[in-house]
């Protein structure tokens, strides 16, 4: 089996750790951010440019990649990674969050500042809503030709072997922080029954496809708020057996209080085996890195880096700002002061104020390598500090400049 993952530093007042992800195409140094490339391309960037900003691997959309250009061609091709030619390792989410997303109506449900409100309303049938789940799986329409499809355990888990990432998510279903206690209960049982049937199909895959480099599964951990939910969930996936196979890591997944974020991760991590990694799904904020690299996290992926540098947001060490503003028209120095992308060494404020202004597409390319790199760049110090017994100082003094502004 060419997967393993060894923690090699830990923090000695928390469950933080640093590691290594060994993986068939390569290791994965962490805590580590995950580019997200969701149709199998990181928007603007050149590969060549994402491995150059320091990713150490890319997560691709199961939905996505099925609808367009379908499974089957990517598995003709050799794999996500010789597809789109990221020779390094890759992810795939399971297709559950877009898919339930079309029903919910949500656009971000992760990291939600709730408004208190709870209503089971917000996924309940309606006349817009493109998906309907039920025992075994989901029904939803293509948002691209409003065709019908079905999701199931075992089809998600089909595309996925033929995407050929090296990580893998189980399908789960989506619950947001607006669903009522009861809805959140009998969704984390349902999701643990559909982790045991892509178990199931996963060992059935791995020994039908035995040829192929071997992808790990993790499990999806719902919950929502609530300590029992999340602790009960974690410890039935972290101890679900199936067919010989087990989760080979845990993706902590779901609605999340932003200010809960440290404790809800430590709940879920309190119960998970110390020998497996831990993915937090959606979540870019640096504040949300260091509460939960202290608690445990080892990877993270999010579109949001890449997202708001398209519309000209840009991250410093001293906060976001914007480049389309008036007062960056004459301000002929880099995007960051310091910084050591590609963008920052060789373009000015002006010149990328002028790209957006001119709607030039070189000003989503420039400003999403800065964007990564800041991503990737403050997770490896994260890990960096965390080896060197540096964690907490680093903390605070990167969070006290971050947020001063
Ligand atoms: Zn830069």
């Amino acid at each position: 089996m060419s997967f393993s993952f060894d923690v090699t530093h830990r923090l000695e007042t928390s469950p933080g750790r640093a590691g290594v992800i060994h993986t068939p195409h390569g290791s994965i140094e962490t805590p580590a951010f995950i580019v997200v490339g969701t149709k199998a391309s990181v928007k603007a960037v050149l590969p060549e440019a994402v491995r150059d900003l320091g990713a150490q691997a890319v997560l691709a959309n199961a939905y996505h990649l099925y609808l367009q250009p379908g499974s089957d061609l990517i598995d003709e091709a050799g794999g996500l990674g010789r597809f789109m030619n990221w020779p390094m390792p890759t992810f795939t989410d399971s297709g559950g969050f877009q898919v339930m997303s079309l029903g919910a109506g949500f656009k971000k449900v992760l990291a939600m500042d709730t408004a208190g409100l709870q209503n089971d309303d917000v996924i309940a049938e309606g006349k817009t809503r493109m998906a309907h789940v039920d025992e075994d799986g989901v029904t939803f329409k293509s948002h691209l030709d409003g065709d019908r499809h079905r999701f199931t355990p075992e089809v998600s888990m089909r595309i996925q072997h033929e995407l050929g990432a090296d990580i893998m998510f189980a399908f789960d279903e989506l619950t947001t922080l607006m669903n009522t206690r009861g809805y959140q209960e009998s969704s984390v049982e349902r999701t643990h029954r559909w982790a045991a049937r892509c178990l199931g199909a996963h060992a059935e895959l791995t020994r039908q496809r035995a040829d192929k480099p071997y992808q790990a599964l993790f499990g999806v951990i719902q919950g929502a708020q609530y300590e029992d939910l999340r602790r009960r969930a974690a410890r039935g996936l972290a101890e679900l057996e199936v067919d010989g196979q087990r989760f080979d890591g845990f993706g902590l997944g779901g609605a999340l209080e932003k200010e809960n974020l440290g404790t809800i991760v430590g709940w879920m991590v309190d119960e998970l085996p110390e020998d497996r990694p831990r993915h937090l799904l959606g979540i870019s904020e640096p504040d949300d890195f260091f509460a939960a690299v202290e608690m445990g996290v080892d990877t993270f992926d999010c579109v949001n880096p890449s997202r708001v540098a398209r519309n000209a947001a840009i991250y410093t060490a001293d906060g976001r700002y914007n480049v389309n503003t008036a007062r960056h028209r004459r301000s002929f120095i880099p995007l960051e002061d310091g910084c050591d992308c590609y963008t920052c060494l060789h373009y000015t404020r002006a010149y990328l104020h002028h790209l957006f202004k001119a709607k030039e597409m070189l000003a989503s390319t420039l400003a999403t390598i800065h964007n990564e790199r800041f991503t990737v760049r403050l997770v490896d110090n994260i890990r960096a500090a965390l080896v060197s017994g540096d964690f907490h100082a680093y903390r605070d003094e990167f969070l006290g400049r971050f947020y001063s502004a």
